[in-house]
């Protein structure tokens, strides 16, 4: 029997795959899809588990989905690095926080003035779609109220820090009237693979085909996806492939394609967890409320942002999943968590410290120097020196490194347009084969933005009208 030949595949089905498809089905009425649904057959072989150590609050209860990930892809992860991935329906997408930076224009400045305007469009698009809270300009508002206990008063004449307010990755519309937080439907109305696929794309022509891809090949003009289900393999063939399975995967796929041997840095946000003890009670009523807005330094905003929230059951949970020393005290950290200020501090991603390399059959990512300490304790301190002048905590705070890769923001292996050892042309096509397109973060490069996915969903939109 002839194999059937596919016009267009993508693969993955996060927020990058779906961004892509919901433009490209404007102009067309059907799409494919490989994408890997849960199963209950266990592949983890390769011995991953270091990396479980801290399972972010959001991705706790998926341990088995998070090793599997990389058992199925094949990548080994080396001790002291905290990568992770869950090869599911949206993968990463599926537990993704809730900010999204709005100031992109910054890290587009490397493409030509018709991409970069492009890109922009398509991120207002998607704000006024998704109906996301925030302002992206003064025609396009959802505002929201702010809590006042952390805001953007206090640092009013401050002399080396500023704020940015990012957008709030939920779901509703102001009308003329702001919108309370602790009102929203979080598990409903957050924008998640899961939900932008219920929202828009339910009713929409999209076969997905429940398998994931081992290698990728070329055959004459076409493209050759070798793939398995855990107990079948597949061989799907298509004239143009669209890569969005997130940075790692689309990675050593592509290093796989091209031969490439030598090893790649994977960018990032090396990121320092931050607690501080408020002297009033921050009241909130969300399972995890998303900061309202991100503080910079003023001389040099891109080398990191850190944001606030209080804490919250969630991130007790996890707290204690970590340290049982604390178990005891459950009850007492939940009574006390509104007092509790959390921080999550980005840094700059020259400070980036993990690389991927094939190894004989499979794939190792590992980290080398360990820049943590002197740094992170030197932009810890700003922070903490602020917040005390601010007399609204007591003056003690807790710093913690959780590893390199526990930022789960990967990006930049393959970059395109004018780069320097871009791989990839300015329309996201693969310079050796302009039939494979990449529309997820390993296109991109997030030096200013610390909160990506906006810009890689908008640049995926954008790919989508134009393919
Ligand atoms: C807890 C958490 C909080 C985060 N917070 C934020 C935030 O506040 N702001 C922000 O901007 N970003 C945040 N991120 C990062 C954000 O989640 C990622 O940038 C985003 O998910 C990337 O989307 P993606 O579509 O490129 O990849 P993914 O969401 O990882 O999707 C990849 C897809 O590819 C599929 N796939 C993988 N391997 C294969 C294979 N071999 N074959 C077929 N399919 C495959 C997966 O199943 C999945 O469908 C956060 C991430 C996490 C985990």
């Amino acid at each position: 029997m002839k194999k059937k030949i596919y016009d267009i595949l993508v693969v993955g089905s996060g927020l990058s795959s779906l961004s892509f498809i919901d433009s490209y089905l404007e102009k067309n009425d059907k799409i494919d899809i490989i994408s890997f649904k849960k199963t209950k057959k266990i592949f983890s072989q390769i011995n991953n588990k270091h990396i479980l150590k801290i399972l972010p609050p959001q991705m706790i209860g998926e341990e088995k989905q998070v090793l599997d990930y990389f058992s199925i892809n094949k990548i080994f992860i080396k001790n002291k690095t905290k990568i992770f991935g869950s090869l599911e329906f949206g993968g990463l997408s599926n537990y993704w926080g809730l900010q999204i930076d709005k100031n992109i224009k910054k890290d587009l400045i490397h493409y030509s003035t018709k991409t970069q305007k492009k890109i922009i469009n398509s991120f207002i698009e998607i704000f006024i779609k998704q109906n996301l809270l925030g302002e992206v300009d003064k025609n396009n508002q959802n505002l929201f109220e702010k809590n006042p206990y952390i805001d953007e008063e206090l640092l009013k004449n401050n002399k080396f820090f500023k704020t940015e307010e990012p957008i709030l990755a939920f779901r509703k519309k102001a009308r003329g009237k702001k919108i309370n937080l602790n009102l929203i439907n979080e598990k409903k109305e957050s924008l998640t693979a899961n939900n932008f696929f219920k929202r828009n794309l339910k009713n929409r022509k999209i076969i997905f085909h429940n398998y994931f891809v081992e290698k990728i090949s070329k055959y004459k003009k076409q493209i050759i996806l070798q793939c398995s289900n855990g107990f079948q393999k597949k061989t799907f063939i298509t004239k143009k492939l669209v890569l969005g399975c997130g940075t790692l995967v689309t990675t050593k796929l592509i290093m796989d394609y091209l031969k490439i041997n030598t090893e790649i840095k994977i960018n990032h946000h090396p990121r320092l967890f931050s607690l501080y003890f408020s002297k009033k009670k921050w009241v909130n009523k969300m399972n995890f409320q998303p900061s309202h807005f991100h503080l910079k330094l003023k001389n040099n905003p891109s080398l990191f942002t850190a944001d606030f929230r209080p804490g919250n059951k969630l991130i007790i949970d996890a707290l204690i999943k970590f340290k049982k020393i604390l178990f005891p005290l459950k009850f007492l950290l939940n009574f006390l968590r509104e007092y509790f200020i959390f921080s999550n501090i980005f840094i700059h991603p020259k400070y980036s410290n993990l690389y991927i390399k094939k190894q004989n059959n499979h794939f190792v990512v590992y980290s080398k120097k360990n820049y943590q300490n002197k740094l992170f304790k030197e932009f810890g301190k700003k922070i903490y020196t602020f917040l005390k002048s601010s007399k609204k905590i007591f003056p003690l705070y807790i710093n913690y490194f959780p590893g390199y890769g526990a930022d789960f923001h990967y990006f930049g292996t393959l970059l395109m347009g004018n780069l320097k050892k871009s791989i990839l042309n300015e329309n996201c096509q693969l310079n050796k084969n302009k039939n494979i397109y990449i529309v997820d973060g390993s296109a991109l490069k997030f030096q200013n933005n610390k909160y990506p996915l906006g810009v890689i969903m908008a640049n995926a939109r954008r790919i989508g009208k134009e393919i």
